[in-house]
């Protein structure tokens, strides 16, 4: 009966050396994320946002990360190929790798950035900017 708990311990001392290894440089970033050195053409894209929108932000504010070389990274709601957050005054996006070059993906956070909100308003995603799976394939389709 001595044997279980010396091998929970083990298993505590694994679990916690995990959680210090993988914790990220700042808190509440998806593991694995770095900061990524946004160009021009994301510049471009929020000028486009902000003209769909009829909203101005300030791009600044945006603090870029990317987790490389994945489709998806985990987080508390399920995995996602982009996450908008903000706390105070410092917004982040966080992208998967796979979609630092897919327009609709990082202008569909930098709408949740204009918006200051999460959640997706159908008037600004779908009506007015088609930053969604569904209408980016559509209004694709159009042209
Ligand atoms: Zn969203």
């Amino acid at each position: 009966m001595f044997a279980l708990p010396r091998r929970w311990l083990s298993l505590a001392v694994v679990a916690v050396g995990g959680c210090s290894s993988l914790a990220p440089s700042e808190p509440d970033l998806p593991v694995g994320a770095i900061r990524l050195e946004a160009g021009a053409e994301y510049r471009a894209w929020f000028s486009r946002t902000q003209a769909c929108s009829g909203l101005v932000g300030q791009y600044d504010e945006i603090q870029w990360f990317v987790v490389p070389n994945v489709e998806t990274f985990a987080t508390a709601a399920g995995p996602k190929v982009g996450m908008w957050e903000k706390s105070g005054r410092v917004a982040r996006i966080i992208l998967a790798g796979r979609y630092t070059g897919h327009e609709m993906v990082v202008r569909h956070e930098m709408l949740h950035h204009l918006l200051d909100r999460e959640g997706h308003p159908s008037q600004y995603f779908v009506d007015r900017c088609q930053l969604t799976w569904e209408t980016w394939q559509s209004a694709a389709a159009d042209h």
